[in-house]
């Protein structure tokens, strides 16, 4: 098969999408035929994030049905990504993080003889079971993937672990930090609030049938206290009876997904941040702002070696012991609150375009 000598980016996800927003710009920016597909796991949420970074895709698979399984969503993603392969014959196939999407793209691409970028590789809780499906799609990715983008040190000491060679990975910082700075560089001046904001995010297939209770039971009684908003961004992938506790709490705002200059923006106001969002841990690190992490453990060490984030598990109590320190003990809160570089520098996007540039010239000059 002729290559057409792009570079193929596929999204599933609204952090795929906002991760590889700063790429795509990038390898533009080099010059470098860069198409974008949506595989449409988040039918909107992917494409509204996309937006604000000014790109569109230039096609979408619209692959969500009602009800469908992980399974269902990887078999017809796998074909349906076959398909586009074999039709755009495409240099290099880029795929991020730990969606179902993104195996899906790996296997498609590997299928086709296509080589895989794998950006933010190298991530690991250790345990299948958590974050799930993640662990699981990640640890395969590794398996596939040519080129290895990891975000830190650490994600290429776990590669390097499992027997990817050095020369296949390269530290680059996260791309959510280019995208974060971004953001940052556009937003009006912030306007002073009232009261303290805890902006808190839930998702994880995991905890939604036993945590969810137990932390939305945590944010109700925090919002109870009357010195505070929490601020809680619905997500469409979770059914939506689960936020019923909070719903009737009057200092708490459950709103729709925000646009993503709008949740940057919250982000950077808040006092706090109580979040099971790999994403959002991310970010506040990068900003210095005390995060929660309700989950039993982070794949992102990093954040908790930057002194930004304590994993404070789901059970309702710990969360509240939690909050209510970072809120009524302001040395505590000023400990975490300093920003962090170990994520990102910002340049992680230049970075994978550069060496990606490099791939793509190295293949087309003839052999001497
Ligand atoms: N985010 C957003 N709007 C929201 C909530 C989150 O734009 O209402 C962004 C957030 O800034 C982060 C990403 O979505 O970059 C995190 O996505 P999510 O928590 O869904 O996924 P994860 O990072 O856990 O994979």
């Amino acid at each position: 098969m002729t290559s057409s000598g792009t570079v193929m980016v596929i999204i599933g996800t609204r952090p795929e999408a906002i991760k590889l927003a700063p790429l795509v710009l990038a390898l533009r920016a080099l010059e470098l035929p860069t198409r974008v597909c949506l595989t449409g796991q988040h039918p909107e949420m992917a494409a509204e994030a996309l937006d604000p970074f000014g790109i569109a895709a230039d096609a979408n698979l619209a692959l969500m049905r009602p009800g469908q399984s992980l399974s269902e969503l990887t078999e017809r993603a796998v074909g349906a990504l076959a398909l586009l392969l074999a039709r755009e014959r495409p240099a290099w196939v880029v795929v991020q993080g730990d969606t179902t999407s993104a195996l899906a793209g790996a296997i498609a691409a590997r299928q086709a003889g296509i080589p895989v970028a794998h950006v933010e590789a190298g991530l690991r809780s250790f345990d299948l079971s958590q974050p799930y499906p993640e662990e699981i799609n990640r640890t395969l990715i590794a398996r596939l993937a040519t080129l290895h983008f990891a975000p830190t040190p650490g994600a290429r000491v776990n590669l390097r672990a499992e027997g990817v060679p050095d020369a296949a990975i390269a530290v680059t910082g996260n791309t959510v930090v280019d995208a974060l700075h971004r953001t940052l560089r556009d937003l009006p001046p912030a306007v002073p609030a009232d009261r303290r904001l805890i902006l808190a995010t839930l998702h994880r297939r995991e905890n939604r049938e036993a945590a969810f209770p137990e932390i939305i039971g945590a944010l109700a009684a925090i919002a109870a206290r009357g010195d505070v908003e929490v601020l809680l961004p619905r997500h469409p992938g979770c059914p939506p009876g689960i936020y019923a506790p909070l719903e009737a709490c009057p200092a708490a705002r459950l709103v729709p997904p925000m646009p993503y200059p709008a949740f940057v923006a919250a982000l950077a106001a808040a006092h706090l941040v109580v979040t099971d969002s790999g994403g959002v841990q991310e970010e506040a690190s990068a900003l210095g702002v005390p995060t929660l992490v309700v989950r039993a453990l982070t794949e992102r060490p990093e954040v908790v070696e930057a002194g930004t984030a304590l994993v404070v598990d789901t059970a309702r109590g710990g969360i509240l012991a939690a909050v209510t320190r970072l809120l009524d003990d302001d040395e505590a809160h000023r400990r975490m609150a300093n920003a962090s570089t170990r994520i990102g520098d910002g340049k992680a996007a230049e970075r994978i375009a550069r060496r990606l540039h490099d791939e793509l010239h190295a293949a087309r000059r003839p052999a001497a």
